[in-house]
């Protein structure tokens, strides 16, 4: 089965790098060019265009968002070069219309197309241990499946729809990002009255919330560590954004999103914009008057 890949960023390298080492033949495109070095180190192909990736059974797509997908597949002809019964698997998290509209400008020229929308950063991503929500028809879903578990732990299939995988990612981003307000605004508590918000968090996170997301972000929270970003504030403003998008599509009122998008927005005006989205705890210490640094 020829794959091809495109889109090397974080998450895209390490999922790629494990698809290759599974021993799957792949053809990479990227836009900028050191990661494909990387790749074709570890024995894929390069595609000199977009286009040349299409050429294959199936294309696996982990661009940044939807802009950056329109751009490359649809407006760079990406699917006029693919040949019919070519299935697109798109690993990114995008917005629940353009998921649609994907599905349907697909199914126009005969080809399959499946979100698998992924919950894990990257170093889950390159221990193959990643989370993968998916949606679409089946029959696609049976043929790709080897794929997936090769870079998953588990497989939560939600339906023929695609967008719906769509919505789990994102109605799942907006619980992280609300933890992570929790914390902020529970260590500023606890700091102002004079107890350690590390203590204060290892307090919490080995009981009440015994979580993967309240330890992985506590810790980065206690140590006030957010840098290298593996999830910066921009792209978590992308997802609180898509999530009250489409709760609006449907009257759904999200206040708590709302609050969110405001607070990711003022951690950018306090030049935050590339540091991990844990920072958005460093938000209620400064509203307290209790940041460290900038
Ligand atoms: P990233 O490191 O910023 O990578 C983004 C990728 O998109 C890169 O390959 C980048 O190419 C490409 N790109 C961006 N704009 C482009 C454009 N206009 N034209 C062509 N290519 C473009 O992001 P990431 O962390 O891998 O995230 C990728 C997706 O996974 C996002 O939808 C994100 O929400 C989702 N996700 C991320 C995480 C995480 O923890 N990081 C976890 C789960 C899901 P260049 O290399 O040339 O910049």
């Amino acid at each position: 089965m020829q794959i091809g890949f495109i889109g090397l960023g974080q998450m895209g390298k390490a999922i790629a790098s494990n698809l290759t080492r599974a021993g799957r033949r792949l053809i990479v495109w990227n836009r900028s060019p050191e990661p494909v070095k990387e790749l074709v180190a570890l024995g894929a192909q390069a595609a000199a265009r977009p286009a040349d990736a299409a050429h294959a059974d199936v294309l696996m797509s982990m661009l940044a968002d939807d802009e950056s997908l329109r751009e490359v597949v649809l407006r760079q002809g990406m699917l006029e070069a693919a040949p019919r019964g070519l299935i697109h698997v798109n690993l990114a998290t995008i917005s629940v219309a353009f998921a649609r509209e994907l599905a349907r400008v697909h199914q126009e020229r005969g080809l399959g197309y499946v979100a698998a929308p992924v919950f894990g950063r990257p170093e889950v991503a390159r221990a193959a241990k990643l989370n993968v929500v998916v949606a679409g028809e089946s029959s696609s879903i049976e043929r790709i499946e080897p794929l997936l578990n090769a870079i998953a732990q588990r497989i939560w299939p939600v339906g023929s729809a695609p967008e719906r995988a769509n919505v789990v990612k994102l109605a799942g981003n907006f619980m992280i990002a609300s933890a992570l307000e929790t914390m902020g605004e529970a260590v500023a508590l606890a700091r102002a009255h004079g107890v350690q918000g590390a203590q204060f968090l290892e307090i919490m996170t080995s009981t009440l919330f015994a979580a993967p997301v309240y330890q992985g972000y506590g810790k980065l929270i206690a140590e006030e560590r957010y840098e290298p970003a593996a999830f910066p504030v921009t792209l978590g403003l992308k997802d609180v954004r898509l999530a009250l998008q489409a709760a609006e599509s449907v009257h759904v009122p999200m206040p708590l999103a709302s609050l969110l998008r405001d607070h990711l927005l003022e951690a950018i005006a306090w030049g935050d914009a590339e540091r991990d989205w844990a920072a958005l705890a460093r938000l209620s210490l400064r509203h307290a008057g209790l940041a460290h640094g900038a």
